[in-house]
């Protein structure tokens, strides 16, 4: 029995721009009939965008099974400088609506304790989609820590106690400061964090040694690593992926053929 994760094709049906760095993509068409949302508040999915074959993780911004026939599912994609997603993303106006993209099954990792008295929610603007959709779904008092570039108006839920702060600079995060200052709630809770890796780590360290927050009181996530130097690309993949599909052939084949090609490549320079 495979054990590999269901996937999606679908349609972008419309692309608007949120914020100067923030861009919400409608996903639809007939290709998601079937997708069922987890109904974890932080649940993301694996996306594919045209002409690539690796995924980049997006947290579900809201899934309407009853809109446009088969459902519409929306993303908030943060676009900064290089890479896969963002650079798709940033594509002037409406020209990737009507593109084809493929979607992995969701996963969520939130997980509110039964006691639960109080919620924290603390991230940069790649955490904003799934703050939001855990600050509409819950019923505790819930505050917001949000770093980004400039305040996303209207996306938190009316009322939502909020402070917005600025990130040191571009593919930069200073979230452990703003943790560090945080004044704990009395009695038991859920902190819920996402944003750059190296914070989340320095984070991790700050609630189990200085707050201790029992594990389950807590989940931290790094979603994404700054400070790496984008190697430009030997090989890409595009054309591999395409002319594999075309021929039939496993994503294992295509694999093997892209790292044949790469490791070709390499035995050139
Ligand atoms: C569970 C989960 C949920 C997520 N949900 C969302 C979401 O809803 N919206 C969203 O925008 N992101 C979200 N992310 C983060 C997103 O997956 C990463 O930012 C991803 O690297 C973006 O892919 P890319 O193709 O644009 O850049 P990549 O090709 O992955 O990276 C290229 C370069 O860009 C840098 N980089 C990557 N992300 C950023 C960033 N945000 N700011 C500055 N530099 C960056 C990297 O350091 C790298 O050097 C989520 C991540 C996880 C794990």
């Amino acid at each position: 029995m495979s054990t590999r994760a269901r996937t999606y094709d679908a349609q972008v049906l419309r692309r608007e721009q949120l914020s100067d760095h923030f861009v919400r993509v409608v996903l639809g068409g007939d290709g998601p009939a079937g997708f069922a949302s987890t109904g974890i508040p932080d649940e993301w999915v694996g996306l594919v965008v045209p002409g690539q074959f690796q995924s980049r993780y997006y947290t579900v911004r809201s899934w309407d099974p009853a809109a446009g026939g088969a459902g519409e599912l929306t993303l908030d994609i943060v676009v900064h400088e290089v890479g896969l997603v963002t650079e798709w993303a940033r594509l002037a106006g409406d020209s990737i609506v009507g593109q084809t993209v493929t979607v992995s099954e969701p996963k969520g990792s939130f997980a509110l304790p039964q006691d639960a008295g109080w919620l924290l929610l603390v991230g940069d603007l790649t955490a904003l989609p799934a703050m939001a959709r855990i600050a509409e779904t819950s019923a505790l008092p819930t505050r917001l820590w949000v770093e980004a570039p400039d305040p996303v108006e209207g996306y938190l839920p009316e009322g939502t106690d909020v402070r917005w702060s600025t990130p040191p600079g571009d593919g930069a995060s200073s979230l452990a400061q703003v943790v560090e200052g945080i004044d704990w709630p009395e009695g038991d809770g859920y902190f819920w964090m996402a944003g750059e890796s190296s914070q989340m780590r320095a984070i991790r360290k700050h609630l189990m040694r200085e707050v201790r927050l029992p594990s389950t009181a807590y989940d931290v996530m790094g979603y994404w690593r700054g400070g790496a130097v984008r190697q430009p690309r030997a090989v890409d993949p595009g054309p591999i992926y395409r002319a594999g599909k075309a021929a039939g052939k496993s994503d294992a084949e295509i694999w093997a053929d892209f790292d044949q090609a790469a490791s070709d490549q390499a035995g050139e320079q």
